[in-house]
């Protein structure tokens, strides 16, 4: 887990270039994972790629406790440890990397994607990883070795994720069918996936392709004539690597919750001219088994307020969930970085005067935090036991990042996430 610290703390309001919403940008301690955390999700995702982590013994322990509980079958992800004689320079980092990297390929014959994933001590001792990963690339046949970081000096959290995507979209075959297709990025559990496929072939909506895609030997085409839907809202460098490639962002809102859905769907209808007709007979089944779903929680979320820390970078289209959906009230909404082009249509459906911060001033937004004394706080794992033990009601922000929440069917279970603590706090009142 990292905490870094990054310069003297400040603090700034600046206009948002959106509406009047106000966002306040901190500068100072953070407390959230490094993007060594989206291994967990990747390695479940990407069925024949494996994650070398190029890092220390805190690496490995930061995967093997977050893995301790997620972990359902054999894992694909390992950490080639640099040793102290590494850090002091005596020893040849490579040549030991290199080694490791052929005995992880020689028991696995199944993998075809091995992605060397740089830490802090990997960056520290300025180990060059896109050279590593070409070197072996060339020397292993079948295996395309690919590096990228996930270190807690360069990303945070889910910024992981964004830099392995990044990582691939150069690997992409040039689209040349000359056919538009829809591209939906960021990665998504099987189950949503197939809700998608579904509802994307009963619109006319196609050919769709996902990235990832399930397995990496079946890389997506793309070109001037793809269009893509962000499913994630933390893909910034990807999003900006598959503009380079010529491929167009569809601007969408994203699909959390009924509504989010239902604008994210809508958003692909149009550029395809779907007439209105066929979408609503498409999407207003599934619509409503969303809303009945969300009504039930409506009632325990009314009125109630939500503060968001920085985390994941779904903040944003959660807290319009919360807000639109459920009908929360938004104290501050934080999160580590604004991309103000892949949200404008998240912040456009957010509430007049709610604080948005980028970016985290630890010990100030705790003490925004106390004095609002919000009913629900959205946090991260170091947080949240202090912030109980005062007596507020906490939601593991890590959750909503490893439970799969997009999509119609899975409105109610995001939904549910976030009244569990609420009804729990109601109870031991009630006790
Ligand atoms: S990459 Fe850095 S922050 Fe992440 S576990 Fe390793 S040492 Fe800690």
């Amino acid at each position: 887990m990292s905490a870094c610290s990054a310069p003297a703390p400040s603090a700034a309001l600046a206009p948002s270039g959106m509406r009047d919403i106000p966002v306040l940008r901190e500068r100072g301690q953070r407390e959230v994972f490094c993007g060594l955390t989206g291994i967990m999700w990747l390695h479940r995702k990407i069925q024949d790629a494996f994650f070398l982590i190029v890092g220390s013994r805190t690496c490995a322990h930061l995967m093997q406790s977050a893995a301790g509980v997620m972990i359902f079958a054999e894992p694909r992800f390992a950490t080639a440890i640099i040793e102290e004689r590494d850090l002091a320079g005596m020893a040849d980092a490579n040549e030991e990397l290199d080694r490791v990297a052929a005995q992880v390929l020689a028991r696995r014959p199944d993998i075809k994607t091995l992605f060397l994933v740089g830490s802090c001590p990997s960056e520290v001792i300025k180990m060059d990883l896109s050279r590593a990963a070409a070197r072996l690339d060339a020397a292993h046949a079948n295996v395309r070795v690919l590096a990228y970081s996930g270190s807690g000096i360069e990303t945070t959290f889910t910024e992981g994720e964004d830099a392995c995507l990044e990582a691939l979209v150069p690997e992409l075959p040039q689209d040349t069918s000359g056919e538009t297709s829809l591209l939906v990025v960021g990665a998504l559990a099987d189950v949503v996936e197939d809700q998608f496929t579904r509802l994307f072939q009963a619109l006319g909506i196609g050919p769709v392709r996902f990235l990832p895609a399930r397995t990496s030997s079946d890389l997506p085409p793309v070109g001037p004539n793809t269009r893509y839907l962000l499913a994630q809202p933390f893909l910034g460098r990807t999003g900006a690597a598959l503009d380079d490639r010529g491929a167009q962002r569809i601007a969408a809102p994203f699909p959390l919750g009924a509504r989010g859905t239902e604008a994210w769907l809508r958003a692909a209808a149009e550029v395809w001219a779907i007439d209105d007709a066929r979408f609503e007979t498409v999407v207003a089944a599934p619509r409503a088994r969303a809303e009945r779903a969300l009504a039930g929680h409506r009632a325990a979320f009314t009125g109630r307020s939500v503060f968001f820390f920085p985390d994941s970078q779904l903040e944003i289209p959660l807290a319009r969930f919360l807000y639109e959906e459920l009908g929360a009230q938004l104290i501050e909404v934080g999160t580590p970085y604004l991309h103000r082009g892949h949200l404008d249509r998240e912040l456009a459906r957010l509430p007049a005067g709610v604080q948005l911060s980028e970016g985290q001033h630890v010990d100030s937004q705790l003490d925004r935090c106390r004095a609002a004394r919000p009913d629900l706080t959205v946090c991260g794992l170091g947080l949240a036991n202090p912030l109980e033990a005062e007596g507020l009601s906490t939601k593991w922000a890590i959750e909503l990042v490893f439970t799969p929440i997009h999509g119609f069917e899975q409105a109610g279970d995001l939904a549910e996430l976030f009244t569990r603590p609420l009804r729990r706090r109601d109870l031991l009142r009630v006790g």
